[in-house]
């Protein structure tokens, strides 16, 4: 038997592609969907903060259209940097135009620096700091990249590892960089020019489309303990004891801190490795405003430290179906420690101060709905503590007979598509060994 432990993304995408082998899924929501979940609230509709689908894979891609057959639009990304009282196109790094000429001057020259002078860091020892300034140059680095990226990660980029910015934050060549800085526009930049939404009904539309092929779900049952030796999970299902599962496989997509907290009887040296991962927690911040429009944008970020929220975005204008007619709905979101928590009437009041001072807000705006939400494990922090614990815990694991997939799973920044991918990479592994008596 296969146990999959978490019905997000992974675990759904694991139980759909294991199809003849038998498994069971225990979820410790009542509900599927994990961060990919919609909720209705006073006539909004909301995501556990904005996700948008974009896809490099055409398999993942002709997955997720099938099961949100005709439901998926398409849209032309509208997102921007505001910084200095305007807004520039994001990417930063090749659309500086329209900000003040020695801003402008300090970025380019700052980058023609970076040709002129190769990188000084061997590349696996290069922090994240050191990366920016290598690759993007002073100027972009002082207005843009370190305080947008130290106001998300909450640490100091010096702390951070660079072996996983390069697809995330793609590197220009001058021309690029010449051509953003004069406003010339001759091509789309960046990881996600485009994207899909569905029309309806929020990204939750997507775990529930994998419902129809995935067999029956424990709900409300959250893992409390695992003895990898016996091959045993416990679930709190609020049965006095627990329910108890033996399984000759375990897929995980749960936060490996959680996991391994969990598996009582691995060696001391992987639960301090795990016990000492890192990662940021954000207070997702739901807003509905009783006005038409607020923004004719798709999401903005926020570099500078007067506005407390390092992104904010419409959903109204990914899907108009979001909201209530005369009305416009946001995301918020404010990056914090796990640890350093803000009561929600602190946090909803720093938040309008701030939209006020980007003029998106007005003095007389109604908000008619507000809803806090602590995203706890968000973003995991790539420092060298990672580099080194995550291999030997994963290894660790997997003699165990124990698949830790998903974002939180492998400790990475990835997207829903990843997810999805990993879970169906595993079920193709796992079907092509005897299982059950199934092989
Ligand atoms: C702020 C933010 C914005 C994002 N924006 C995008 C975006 O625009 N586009 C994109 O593609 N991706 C985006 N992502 C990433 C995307 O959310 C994830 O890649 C994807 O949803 C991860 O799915 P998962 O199944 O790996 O994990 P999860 O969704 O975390 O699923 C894990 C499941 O395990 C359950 N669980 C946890 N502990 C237990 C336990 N002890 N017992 C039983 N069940 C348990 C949870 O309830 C959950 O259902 C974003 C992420 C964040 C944080």
């Amino acid at each position: 038997m296969i146990v999959i432990v978490g019905a997000g993304l992974a675990g759904l995408s694991t139980a759909l592609h294991l199809s003849g082998v038998p498994y069971r899924v225990f979820e410790k929501e009542k509900e599927a969907g994990g961060l990919c979940r919609s909720y209705q609230k006073d006539g909004f509709t909301f995501d556990v903060t904005g996700h948008l689908l974009h896809f490099r894979q055409a398999e993942i891609k002709a997955l997720v259209e099938g099961l949100l057959r005709g439901l998926l639009k398409k849209h032309s990304r509208r997102s921007f940097i505001y910084s200095h009282r305007t807004y520039t196109e994001y990417p930063f790094q090749v659309n500086t135009y329209g900000l003040p000429p020695e801003v402008v001057r300090e970025c380019l020259l700052g980058f023609i620096d970076t040709l002129t002078n190769p990188a000084r860091t061997a590349s696996e020892d290069r922090s994240f700091k050191a990366w920016i300034l290598e690759n993007l140059g002073e100027g972009m680095a002082k207005h843009f990249m370190v305080p947008f990226n130290e106001k998300l990660w909450q640490v100091s980029l010096d702390e951070l590892t660079s072996d996983w910015v390069s697809w995330l934050i793609p590197k220009p060549d001058l021309k690029d960089v010449v051509n953003g800085a004069l406003g010339i526009k001759d091509k789309a930049f960046g990881y996600n020019p485009s994207f899909l939404y569905p029309a309806q009904g929020g990204i939750g539309a997507l775990p529930k489309a994998f419902l129809s092929g995935v067999g029956e779900i424990a709900y409300g049952s959250e893992l409390v303990e695992v003895d990898t030796g016996r091959r045993r999970a416990v679930f709190q299902d609020g049965r006095q004891g627990g329910r108890v599962e033996e399984y000759e496989i375990l897929v995980s997509t749960i936060p490996i801190p959680e996991l391994v907290h969990r598996c009582t009887d691995l060696p001391k040296a992987i639960r301090e490795a795990a016990a000492s991962l890192r990662w940021v927690s954000v207070y997702n911040v739901n807003l509905g405003v009783a006005r038409e429009r607020i923004s004719d944008k798709h999401w903005i970020y926020f570099p500078e430290p007067e506005y407390p929220f390092y992104r904010a975005g419409f959903p109204m204008n990914f899907s108009p179906a979001m909201g209530q007619s005369g009305c416009s709905s946001l995301y918020v979101e404010v990056s914090h420690l796990p640890s350093a928590l803000t009561p929600p009437a602190e946090l909803l009041k720093r938040i309008r101060e701030g939209m006020e001072l980007a003029g998106i807000f007005r003095p007389d705006d109604e908000i008619v709905v507000a809803d806090v939400r602590d995203i706890k494990y968000a973003y995991v922090l790539f420092d060298r503590h990672r580099a080194r614990a995550l291999p030997a815990i994963l290894e660790e694991l997997e003699a165990r007979g124990i698949y830790s997939i998903g974002r939180y799973g492998r400790w990475e920044h990835t997207s829903m598509e990843d997810a999805i991918s990993q879970g169906k990479n595993l079920a193709d592994r796992l079907k092509t060994m005897a299982i059950g008596g199934v092989s």
